[in-house]
């Protein structure tokens, strides 16, 4: 296990930013943080990376303790902050010296040559930090955060901010160095996590929602559904007793009907089934359609309901 977390809690004064947040992560896992503003990734990232104390509860990376053994989390963890605090004025390999220095680096001239090349910053290695774009911006930060080759990688928003060239480019550096690494990153964009994780963790107001492979979520998106609109009034249990394996969820209570999503993990057309079912069962089906189910729909249905 690379990453553990037990039980975090953490209060900004009476506001409760995470509440008893427990999460496992294997050596070598690409896991996605996913979640609206606010829903408290950043707070977790600095309980993992020893910037802030939790208010209960602890975590442990590679071994060591957070609250016992805070040096020791540092040197196995990269950490890329939200909004990539850099000294704007420093050129890039005066820069990485200086990181290097702090994490006592040995032969850090070979390090720092290689993190350079490996973030793709060869081009730019000459410029001043603040003479750079975005997106190569974004790599100093990500070469700061390997400089010392972390076991694990804790990566606050890595694209945010970013054009869709860069985007597609971090991207896919984020997906090369998961090969070697344990990576938690955070994000608010599905579609980021389907790129690069393997495990997607969404959060919303301090708490774990969902934790599921991302095929498993991807999966879900695949799952039929059918939304039927039922004329009022109608008899409770709807739906109870049709023989295929299903959910049922209440989408709009209008004045003289009731819409009801109805999820099946059958791939088998069952319209005709449903029209059948109603029938026999009392039920007057004013309409029947087949929605499409996005990924950021499902992540908006379980935020919602919290
Ligand atoms: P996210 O990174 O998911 O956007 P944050 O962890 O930054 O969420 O914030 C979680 C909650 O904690 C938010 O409601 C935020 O306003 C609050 N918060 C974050 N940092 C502080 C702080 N230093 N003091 C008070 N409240 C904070
Ligand atoms: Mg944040």
């Amino acid at each position: 296990m690379s990453v553990t977390i037990e039980g975090v809690t953490k209060l900004y004064g009476s506001q409760k930013a995470l509440d008893n947040v427990s999460i496992h992560i294997d050596k070598g896992e690409v896991v996605g943080l996913l979640g609206p503003n606010g829903a408290g990734k950043s707070t977790l990232m600095k309980i993992i990376t020893c910037y802030l104390k939790p208010t209960s509860g602890t975590a442990d990376v590679c071994g060591h303790d957070i609250l016992e053994s805070p040096l020791e989390v540092k040197k196995h963890i990269g950490y890329l902050q939200e909004n990539n605090p850099l000294y704007s004025d420093m050129y890039i390999a005066e820069y990485l010296d200086f990181i290097s220095e702090i994490y006592h680096i040995k032969k850090k001239k070979d390090r720092i040559k290689e993190i350079i090349e490996l973030t793709g910053l060869t081009k730019e290695q000459n410029k001043l930090i603040r003479e750079l774009s975005k997106g190569y911006k974004q790599r100093v930060g990500l070469a700061q955060a390997l400089i010392h080759d972390p076991e694990v990688l804790i990566l606050d928003e890595p694209t945010t901010g970013l054009d869709p060239n860069q985007l597609t480019e971090m991207r896919r550096l984020i997906k090369e160095l998961g090969k070697n690494k344990t990576v938690l990153l955070s994000t608010h964009i599905m579609q980021e996590v389907e790129a690069i994780c393997d495990r997607v963790i969404i959060i919303n107001n301090g708490k774990i929602i969902a934790n599921s492979k991302t095929e498993e979520i991807l999966a879900m998106q695949n799952m039929q559904s059918i939304e039927i609109e039922l004329k009022k009034p109608y008899p409770s249990d709807v739906f109870k007793s049709f023989p295929y394996e299903h959910k049922i969820e209440l989408k709009d209570n209008l004045e003289n009907s009731v819409k009801y999503l109805i999820h099946f993990t059958s791939e088998e057309d069952l319209r005709d089934r449903i029209f059948n079912y109603a029938k026999d069962n009392g039920l007057t089906i004013l309409s029947m359609g087949q929605p499409e189910r996005h990924l950021e729909e499902i992540f908006i249905n379980l935020v919602n309901k919290e």
